[in-house]
């Protein structure tokens, strides 16, 4: 229940890497009814907020605001007038440059009453991932968090460059990458010595991460060599040479790689999840979109008659979740399973079954239908009436061999796959830029789907250079039937094996590199 006044509640997002907010923070996104968020804060949070949760966008890059701070400030008094719990994400933490204090004090004026939740800043947070701690005992005995930018509207300066200039501090500067050349000028004017170490951070904590290193001198002709832009972290100081040391982050096996994810988002999670660990950037472009069933009559009548089966064999996870649904819409709960045994063609399957209280009676060496036949071929399934609910159109070797072994096998629909073309635009516009490194393949149709959102398009051409990593050996063969070529391809058909695979790829590739 809302009250009758909401609060606002100013929350620190962190820097980017999603796994930096706080436990307090994620609760809050999770309790509110309103998110607003701007382009600092990692849109991934967004998903911890609940369903129902309005969710407002307010804010652009430097200047271009899609809100006003005043239309923002508005807004917050509105939503909580109207009752609501507001969650404000703002990059970092809410009183490190964010304008918190300015909101605060504004909710206060209004007489609404707010929270303020730190959060991990970039200040320090983009370095670190930089492999630049801010203190170091050798090097520094204090570090100033500075504004790079000014407010336009500012009669006199504050900034104390020969204070900046005369101490051994570490200088952070936030948004300063446009007044860049300035920030250095008035640092050696000041008597800052020219061989000072400088580093710009870019999209520090996240997998677009980039880092620039240079000295005072060298610093401006360095970053714009890089093209680096905002948003960006600019430290001054002599830690920055600890970087050579301490670097970590651009070492995580797969840092720099964009990888595109084909599957049904819904399924993405766990593989972008562990890529992102890894050091990838992750661009989804779901090709399969995957809805119930259009007729469910079937699955509805096996599910009238549990007791007519004595096998219920499941192929993926959308079997079991979608076989669940119907079961559970239908008044029914596992006890009208108990007489079932069951089979399941993967571990992940397998698990997704145990989260219902079910373990499989049967699980294949390897995964796929051929494997889950050679496991049912000890058995005498004579007579057996099997109950198959899968997607519409799946392979048929399973229905077929289970028959041959004298089964009676009901194959019923639980779900279908759409092609999803949402994101073909940005797939074209990044293939063109030569902007991916690989893209995975998680099954035959994510591979028929992704050509199709190429149709029109010089699939070969635009594909050159471009990794291409299969799940297993259909998979492949269906890359090959389309006249490609599967660069790599999973041992074990799972997730995890394509995890695998690609590690191995770039680690060989990077042994190559440093052996020539
Ligand atoms: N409250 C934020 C800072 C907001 S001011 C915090 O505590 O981090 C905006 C500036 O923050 C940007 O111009 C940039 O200098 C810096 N910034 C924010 N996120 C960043 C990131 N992931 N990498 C590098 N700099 C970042």
């Amino acid at each position: 229940m809302t009250q009758s006044r909401g609060k606002v509640y100013l929350i620190g997002a962190g820097p980017g890497d999603p796994g930096l907010i706080t436990v307090k923070a994620k609760e809050c996104i999770q309790a509110a009814d309103v998110v607003v968020y701007d382009y600092l804060a990692s849109p991934f949070l967004l998903n911890y907020a609940g369903k129902d949760a309005e969710i407002i966008y307010v804010g652009k890059k430097g200047g271009d605001h899609t809100l006003t701070q005043d239309k923002i400030n508005l807004l917050l008094v509105d939503k909580a007038r109207e009752g609501k719990n507001v969650a404000r994400l703002k990059g970092g933490d809410p009183f490190v440059f964010g304008r918190g204090g300015e909101e605060a004090q504004e909710l206060l004026s209004y007489g609404i009453r707010y929270e303020v939740i730190p959060g991990v800043t970039s200040a320090v947070a983009a370095p670190a991932y930089a492999g630049i701690p801010v203190t170091h005992r050798d090097h520094t005995s204090f570090v100033s968090f500075i504004t790079g930018h000014e407010r336009p509207d500012k009669k006199e300066s504050r900034m104390q460059w020969d204070i900046f200039a005369k101490s051994d501090a570490t200088l952070v500067f936030l948004m300063g990458v446009k007044n860049l050349s300035n920030i250095v000028t008035k640092l050696m004017e000041h008597g800052k010595p020219s061989d000072t170490p400088v580093a710009l951070v870019r999209w520090g904590t996240t997998t677009r991460q980039q880092t620039v290193t240079g000295t005072l001198t060298t610093i401006v002709d360095a970053v714009k060599k890089a093209e680096l832009k905002s948003p960006a972290i600019i430290v001054v100081g002599h830690v920055v040479s600890l970087r050579d040391e301490l670097a970590w982050f651009d070492q995580t096996p797969l840092f720099g790689k964009k990888i595109v994810i084909t599957r049904a988002r819904a399924q993405a999670s766990g593989l972008v999840a562990e890529l992102n660990r890894l050091g990838a950037q992750c661009i989804e472009i779901p090709t399969i979109k995957i809805v119930p069933p259009e007729n469910k009559k079937a699955l509805e009548a096996a599910i009238d008659h549990l007791d007519l089966y004595d096998w219920l064999v499941l192929t993926s996870v959308n079997g079991v979740k979608f076989f669940f649904d119907t079961l559970f819409k239908k008044g029914k709960d596992v006890r009208a399973l108990g007489h079932l045994k069951f089979a399941c063609i993967g571990p992940v399957t397998k698990e997704r079954l145990a989260d219902y209280g079910i373990i499989s009676d049967i699980l294949p060496e390897t995964y796929q239908a051929e494997s889950v036949v050679d496991a049912f071929s000890s058995l005498d399934m004579t007579g057996k009436k099997i109950l198959l609910p899968r997607a519409k159109k799946a392979r048929s070797i399973l229905p077929e061999q289970l028959t041959l072994m004298g089964a009676m096998v009901d194959e019923v629909t639980a779900y279908e796959t759409r092609l999803a073309d949402e994101g073909k635009d940005l797939l074209v516009d990044m293939l063109k830029a030569g902007d991916i490194d690989a893209v995975t393949f998680t099954s035959s149709s994510t591979v028929t789907n992704f050509l199709t959102l190429l149709e029109g398009q010089n699939a070969p051409a635009l594909l050159e250079g471009v990794l291409l990593a299969s799940i297993g050996p259909i998979t492949s063969d269906t890359i090959r039937a389309k006249g490609l070529k599967p660069d790599i391809e999973a041992d074990a058909f799972t997730i995890d094996g394509l995890i695998e695979a690609l590690l191995k790829h770039y680690e060989n590739a990077l042994s190559g590199v440093l052996k020539k």
